[in-house]
């Protein structure tokens, strides 16, 4: 039997796009906190947008605080944030509460301070156990300071999700063998397995495009992905989602679960999509473009697309195949089921039907997006 989630509330996503320092891979839009002043005028227009949207939503059971680098926020920041969430906006009593933290910022005292301000579930940075290559990556911790943090957390009794990385320059099949093993056996309540993305720009990209590193190829990254599934999954861990390793259903990644399952999110912040079933949005990029546009009183949002029935449909293809529920069989036009590109894509065992929806199997998880675009094609929708 497969079982979907039942949460259907609306989750509530606040962006902190804040950093120390940038991982050389990384293209997401944050800036420097060096003026911890700036931080503080950020959080003033997340309130202020906070106040004059979230009333107007169902009640929230997610909340999660993303970046950037939510965890480099001083603690009374992170009060004022948080009380003024308790007090302008609806929250479900059993909240999955989530806040990414970057392993160097952890301590018996900040840890004490997130799960007073409600944290319940922390998703924590780690990306890899080797100390070489978290200097490639350009993170700032160690290894040594990510195995403490690892058991600070656990210590303090909160959930505990461990990001990983596989795929970059030089990574052999041991290394990553090795890193797998270690992060199990410290029994984390969930895993993240991210591909490397290089994002074009920057100084990762710049390495490979002179030589100085070799990126890894698509037989290596499926390798890299199929002995993450193996490892994973003979130590317990059921891989409902591409990246996404839970300890048990119970465990699972609530707030992420919305955006597979296209339930409404709100985004706060620069950068912060929202989707409202109907209708996806995003706020404008960066933190200062952010801030004087709500400081002026203007809206945030530069992008809006409705979503007509077919975008929807492509969308819940698309989105479900990557998770182990994949999607309905009605999502597809009467007689598709029986073209021959479909067909042949289940006569090979990359997907199935069960229980009136079509799923990926273990190997057809590996190319899930190839198969997503197949059947939209043999649908008719593009
Ligand atoms: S990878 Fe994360 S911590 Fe590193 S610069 Fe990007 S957003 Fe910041």
């Amino acid at each position: 039997m497969i079982d979907i989630p039942e949460s259907f509330a609306p989750g509530l996503y606040i962006h902190i796009p804040f950093c120390r320092s940038r991982c050389r891979y990384c293209g997401f839009p944050t800036s420097d906190q060096s003026d911890t002043g700036r931080i503080s005028r950020y959080l003033d227009a997340v309130i202020m947008e906070l106040h004059g949207v979230a009333p107007g939503w169902n009640r929230f059971d997610s909340l999660y605080l993303g970046g950037g680098t939510p965890s480099i926020v001083s603690l009374p920041e992170l009060e004022r944030l948080v009380e003024s969430v308790n007090r302008h906006v609806k929250l479900a009593m059993n909240l999955e509460f989530t806040m990414e933290v970057n392993a160097g910022d952890v301590s018996r005292e900040s840890v004490a301070a997130w799960t007073s301000f409600g944290v319940n579930r922390i998703s924590l940075g780690v990306q890899a156990l080797d100390d070489r290559a978290l200097h490639l990556l350009g993170r700032r911790h160690t290894s040594a300071q990510a195995l403490e943090a690892v058991a600070i957390i656990q210590e303090a009794g909160v959930a505990l999700g461990i990001d990983l990385i596989f795929g970059y320059p030089g990574q052999t099949q041991s290394d990553w063998v090795r890193t797998l093993d270690h992060v199990a056996s410290l029994h984390p309540d969930h895993l993240s397995c991210y591909q490397m993305t290089v994002e074009t720009g920057t100084e990762m990209a710049q390495q490979i495009t002179s030589g100085e590193l070799i990126p890894a190829t698509q037989d290596q990254e499926a390798s890299l992905f199929r002995i993450t599934h193996d490892h994973l999954t003979r130590r317990g861990y059921d891989h409902y989602e591409i990246s996404n390793y839970a300890a048990d259903a119970g465990r699972m990644a609530r707030h992420n679960t919305k955006y597979w399952f296209r339930i409404p999110v709100l985004g706060i912040g620069a950068a912060a999509h929202s989707f409202d079933g109907r209708r996806r949005w995003c706020n404008a990029p960066n933190a200062e473009s952010y801030w004087l546009d709500i400081e002026s009183g203007r809206s945030p949002i530069v992008n809006t697309e409705s979503l007509n029935t077919v975008d929807e449909t492509i969308e819940s293809i698309f989105l479900g195949i990557r998770t182990r529920w994949g999607f309905p069989c009605d999502r597809l036009p009467p007689g598709a089921g029986s073209d021959g590109r479909i067909r042949a894509m289940r006569d090979a065992g990359w997907i199935r039907e069960d229980h009136g929806r079509i799923t990926a199997t273990d190997e057809g998880f590996a190319v899930a997006d190839a198969i997503a675009e197949v059947i939209i094609a043999a649908a008719g929708y593009v």
